[in-house]
């Protein structure tokens, strides 16, 4: 695997792997990495003769500076598991070189209801700063194949936008690939390294909270249903900062439901002063 820094290197390497005609997946992460970032590596590797994955811990989209500040950083480990699933090049950017003019917004991207909502409205600038930073990445890897998590539903659908505003839908294909879990159904998140022996036993309440919504969903108002949902999940332990049940195309939270629609389960919850996110297709 080729490690590079800089942009320009970057650019270099791509153009003269390109020249042999291989498409281009690109895989842009946080670090920390786990299974269900290798998984991403995966299914880049089915499609593309060159995979490119990113480690960018980005500081514009962390509206919580704790969170930023405990984010956690395990380079070492991650290019060892990105060289054992056969990545091609990691680019390992310093902020300088993504941000090269400072931290402050040039631009204001348009997301409209989908910033107004969920992780739009209890994590203000977050995706702001998601869309400057992919926006950039993208610009500089010209990939052919994104790869996501559904893991992260919202975000899924703000870089779908994203790709639109930019008037790259032709050309570039969004692929979001599903969520991959612990034995125990808890989503595998850089996270959860924070969470101790006791929180990490909790943390599986979220999880089981989805299945419960799944398993109890009838038509009409769901509203009692959504109750019960963070009822158990305060009971646990947790502090909830949402737990809804969308239109799965549109995210539009519902109060009732006509049977018809194709719904997802969204929560954000905090266990300690770890917060977590997970959401579940409900049919
Ligand atoms: P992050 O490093 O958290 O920014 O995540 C980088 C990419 O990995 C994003 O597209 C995430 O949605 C995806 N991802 C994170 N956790 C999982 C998971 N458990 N399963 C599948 N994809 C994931």
């Amino acid at each position: 695997m080729i490690i590079l820094k800089k942009i320009q290197d970057l650019r270099r390497c791509l153009d003269s792997q390109r020249e042999k005609g291989l498409l281009t997946g690109f895989v842009p992460t946080m670090g920390a990495l786990h299974e269900g970032h290798i998984s991403l590596i995966g299914y880049s590797k089915q499609a593309n003769g060159l995979t490119v994955c990113s480690i960018f811990v980005n500081p514009t989209q962390f509206n919580d500076p704790g969170d930023f500040e405990k984010y956690p950083i395990t380079i070492e480990k991650d290019i060892q598991l990105l060289e054992e699933a056969g990545c091609d090049i990691l680019f390992l950017p310093a902020v300088e070189e993504i941000y090269p003019n400072g931290l402050e917004p040039a631009i204001h991207y348009e997301l409209g209801y989908l910033e107004a909502v969920l992780d739009g409205y209890y994590r203000p600038g977050h995706f702001q700063g998601v869309c400057r930073v992919v926006q950039r990445l993208l610009e500089i890897t010209i990939p052919d194949n994104l790869y996501l998590g559904q893991k992260d539903y919202q975000q899924c659908m703000v870089i779908t936008r994203l790709v639109e505003m930019m008037g790259w839908k032709e050309k570039l294909k969004i692929n979001i690939c599903p969520t991959l879990r612990e034995k125990d159904g808890l989503a595998m998140s850089s996270r959860n390294v924070r969470l101790s022996t006791t929180t990490r036993e909790q943390a599986i309440g979220i999880y089981q909270c989805l299945i419960y919504l799944k398993t109890n969903l009838e038509t009409g108002s769901l509203q009692q249903l959504k109750n019960d949902a963070i009822n158990r999940l305060q009971q646990q332990g947790f502090r909830t900062d949402y737990v809804e049940i969308a239109d799965a195309g549109t995210l539009e939270l519902l109060q009732e439901w006509d049977g018809k629609r194709k719904l997802v389960a969204l929560i954000a919850a905090f266990i300690d002063e770890v917060r977590l996110i997970d959401n579940m297709l409900l049919n």
